[in-house]
């Protein structure tokens, strides 16, 4: 089969044939419909390599999956081959207390994880190829009516990053609030959605590329700004001299981390989602008082549920941009280059084949 592998740190992917994996028991093996193309995996070509990884090449990329159950492994229930699914893309141990609640993006016992701390297309074999081996049933998601594998492989990450960010800060969005969005790319694009749909808040979007502050503005932006030297001078404008209520960085670097910071409110949230690799100097002054910085890591298998259910419903829609799996590197060179509008999804197979 194809496959859009990652064969060392610091390379370009290759495409190339790799054999069709075989389910062992408890497996499945899905029909891939659509692969998302993460800013993650750049973070992988360019900068992963320090030798701190828990997990190395050769693997083959593609964290955010969707397509068709294909083949059962043994003692394998309750799935139909054609049946349209999502994977959820951490893959944790399934026996400590994190991952039986479906927390599996903060496993206990990496160790006994398929890959620790990782999933498919994250140190073990993932989407971007014609079949992905998906090690437990547990992590399948049925899709709902309508939703087809393409629009549902980005609400598997792009969706579910922000949407988990957003859900702990729920109590401080109220609908007096204004929350601000750095980034208005795959993520963040949906992280708009998801705070419009979900919270009564105005939000500010700060984001350099002409394209992606349009989306961001239909996606329900209320002001877009391009970053610069009065960037955080505008966003306290916007807010009346108060600051925001929640800041979501899908940057994540020195300088946006330092405009998410210093446009909070006291009492607000600072929220790092962007691996950029910046950093912010925590102090007593640096900071307006009791706000909350933290860095989230993906979404639980229950929060991918509740997006597929908003999605069924026509309240959220990721903006994609569709690939061939041949053209799986144009898409990542596009996306390099700030090219690609919404998410580059790679798309293996229009239907399911049997
Ligand atoms: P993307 O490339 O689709 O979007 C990034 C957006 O940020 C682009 O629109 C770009 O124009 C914009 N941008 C660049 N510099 C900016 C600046 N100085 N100010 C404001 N906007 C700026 O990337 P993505 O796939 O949405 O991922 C965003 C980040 O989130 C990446 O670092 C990615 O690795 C990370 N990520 C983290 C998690 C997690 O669980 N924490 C999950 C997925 C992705
Ligand atoms: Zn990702
Ligand atoms: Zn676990």
């Amino acid at each position: 089969m194809r496959a859009v592998r990652l064969n060392a740190w610091k390379s370009d992917p290759v495409r190339t044939e790799i054999p069709i994996p075989e389910p062992g028991p408890g497996q499945v093996l899905i029909q891939v419909g659509g692969a998302g193309a993460c800013h993650s995996d750049l973070h992988l070509m360019r900068e992963f390599g320090t030798g701190s990884e828990a997990w190395e090449p050769p693997f083959t990329l593609g964290h955010e999956n969707a397509g068709w159950v294909h083949t059962l492994g043994d003692g394998v229930r309750g799935w139909e081959p054609g049946q349209p699914v999502a994977v959820v893309g951490a893959w944790g141990c399934g026996r400590c207390a994190r991952c039986r609640a479906g927390v599996d993006i903060y496993c206990e016992d990496p160790a006994a994880a398929p890959v620790p701390g990782g999933g498919g297309g994250l140190g073990l074999d993932g989407g971007m190829a014609d079949y992905l081996l998906v090690p437990a049933e547990r992590f399948l998601v049925p899709l709902p009516d309508g939703l087809d594998p393409v629009h549902a492989a980005p609400i598997t990450d792009a969706a579910l990053t922000p949407y988990h960010a957003i859900r702990r800060s729920l109590p401080k969005l109220t609908p007096d609030a204004i929350a601000l969005v750095i980034g208005a790319g795959g993520l963040g694009h949906l992280g708009v959605q998801l705070l419009k749909t979900l919270t009564g808040a105005r939000v500010v979007v700060v984001e350099p590329r002409e394209s992606a502050g349009r989306l961001a503005a239909r996606s329900g932006a209320d002001l877009v700004l391009a970053p610069g030297s009065d960037t955080v001078a505008l966003i306290r404008d916007f807010t009346s001299g108060r600051g925001v209520d929640l800041a979501l960085d899908f940057v994540g670097s020195d300088e946006t981390i330092a405009t998410a910071a210093k446009s909070a409110r006291p009492l607000g949230d600072v929220t790092i989602v962007g691996i950029a690799g910046g950093s912010f100097p925590v102090s007593f002054t640096s900071l307006p008082p009791e706000v909350s910085v933290q860095t989230t890591y993906w979404g639980t298998r229950a929060e991918l549920v509740e997006l597929f259910d908003l999605a069924a419903r026509g309240l959220l829609t990721p903006e994609i941009e569709v690939f061939d799996l041949d053209d799986a590197l144009t898409a990542y060179r596009r996306l390099e280059a700030g090219d690609v509008r919404g998410r580059a999804v790679i798309a293996p197979s229009a239907t399911y084949s049997g």
